[in-house]
């Protein structure tokens, strides 16, 4: 499962940050997830619950925020993609990205991250 190996990732860096701090307890990580990162976040949520076990953090309790994803095109556009089809794979929609205005293959500057926001430590 892709969310699994994220979450190993995810909770390693959780887990410096709660040891740099000499944290005894990590109550609460908040994470960041672009909405086309292509990941599921109850699989992510489940995951990094599994491996925070036995570890600081395995009784902490998540947030997710979700970040909308933007492009930037060569002819100065900025600014959020037209919305995918509901059936559309997320895949095929990153591909397929392109630029409202003049119809250009964009760069995708955000909405694919996946990051640990901020931990709250005792
Ligand atoms: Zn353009």
């Amino acid at each position: 499962m892709h969310e699994y190996s994220l979450a190993i990732g995810l909770m390693e860096s959780v887990l410096k940050t709660a040891e740099d701090n000499n944290a005894k307890i990590v109550n609460q990580i908040s994470v960041r997830v672009g909405r086309i990162a292509h990941v599921n976040p109850v699989q992510l949520e489940f995951s990094l619950k599994s491996v925070s076990e036995g570890t600081l953090a395995e009784n902490a309790s998540y947030s997710f925020e979700y970040i909308d994803p933007e492009i930037k095109c060569i002819c100065g556009y900025l600014g959020k993609p037209d919305e995918p089809e509901d059936d559309l794979d997320m895949l095929e929609y990153l591909v397929s990205l392109a630029c409202p205005l003049c119809g250009k293959n964009v760069e995708v500057i955000g909405g694919t991250e996946l990051v640990v926001e901020s931990i709250d430590i005792d």
